[in-house]
């Protein structure tokens, strides 16, 4: 370990400080516009295991807030180039990185190995998952997100009061930065909130904010702190019901690949919107309803599985997660469908 690469923040956490940061290993859900500043900061700071999980490459639209990334990376993988980056940044620690979508697969393959996850996703299906295996294997989790020119940080402990004390359910229709926008310096001031609880963490574990939930606002700017009590109900963390068999059964294989030829066992939903090209359908007898009218037409899903379709299985995919969240017996369409 090098002392001069550390020498200004030994000043205020010491040798034993910096020891600690280079003892502990995170977990990065995401290296977009959370996970990608953060990934600097985390690296240069010395956390002594990286690890970067996201499926994604790299496209022009994401240089205005991933300043990880130039325009060089564009169309290469997200979690690769980050890697090649942060290790010319820091050779002195180790980067773990896992071109793949975050899921129920990864979860039980990389949460019992890190110290803290910061969950960067900006998806809920995502959100949700990591949340819940968090609970599971009782990890510490820093879920960071923004929606527009606000940001939101949550710690959790892995043991009382999670993300789903909050937020028992995801929303039906939800937003991300492509259709909501998003400006890159919130994404950034987020981000840094999250780090600076990681790092906070690491060097005082019993100072962790539990229990609250951090808005920070850019417009005017401000960091509002709102403390909220453990949900006694709550499906994950309260512990209720055994919660390994809840979270198999939560997350049984929900896609259904286009090989399959067994269509007739289910309802099946074209949730593209009116306006899309809807030319290919995937059964005659199968029922529009857009995303955003589905919340108010719940009553006309029969008692068949439900089986979810769009363009390219993203938002069905989604769709699928919320709807088996709410009690559903759902799946979606893998395949694409223009
Ligand atoms: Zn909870």
């Amino acid at each position: 370990m090098s002392d001069n690469r550390y020498h200004r923040q030994q000043v205020l956490i010491g040798q034993q400080g910096q020891k600690r940061l280079n003892d502990t290993s995170v977990l990065l859900i995401g290296a977009g516009g959370i996970g990608s500043p953060l990934a600097l900061y985390l690296a240069a700071a010395g956390i002594g295991k990286l690890g970067i999980i996201d499926d994604d490459v790299v496209d022009l639209s994401n240089l205005q807030r991933q300043i990880l990334f130039d325009m060089d990376d564009i169309g290469q993988s997200k979690a690769i180039r980050a890697q090649q980056k942060l290790q010319r940044l820091n050779n002195e620690i180790v980067i773990e990185t896992f071109p793949q979508r975050f899921d129920v697969n990864s979860a039980h393959q990389l949460i019992p190995g890190y110290d803290l996850m910061i969950d960067g996703s900006d998806n809920f299906p995502t959100r949700y998952c990591v949340n819940d295996f968090c609970a599971l294997y009782q990890k510490p989790l820093i879920s960071a997100s923004v929606h527009q020119r606000q940001g939101q940080v949550m710690f959790y402990n892995g043991q009382q009061g999670c993300y789903r004390c909050l937020f028992p359910l995801p929303p039906l229709i939800s937003f991300n930065c492509a259709t909501a926008g998003v400006m890159g310096l919130t994404v950034g001031m987020t981000a840094m909130t999250a780090g600076t609880m990681a790092i906070n963490y690491f060097l005082t574990p019993d100072s962790a904010p539990m229990h609250q939930l951090l808005l920070i606002e850019t417009q005017p700017i401000a960091i509002k702190t709102f403390s909220f009590e453990p949900n006694s109900q709550c499906q994950v963390c309260a512990q209720l019901n055994p919660l390994k068999e809840a979270l198999n059964h939560r997350y049984r294989p929900i896609g259904i690949a286009p090989e399959e030829k067994a269509l007739k066992n289910y309802q099946c939903i074209d949730v593209r919107e009116s306006h899309e090209d809807r030319k290919k359908t995937l059964s005659p007898d199968d029922i529009h309803l857009p995303l955003t009218t589905l919340a108010q037409n719940l009553d006309k899903l029969g008692d068949k599985p439900l089986l979810f379709y769009c363009a390219k299985g993203i938002r069905s995919h989604q769709t699928a997660f919320i709807m088996r969240d709410k009690g559903y017996d759902a799946y979606y369409y893998c395949g694409e469908l223009r």
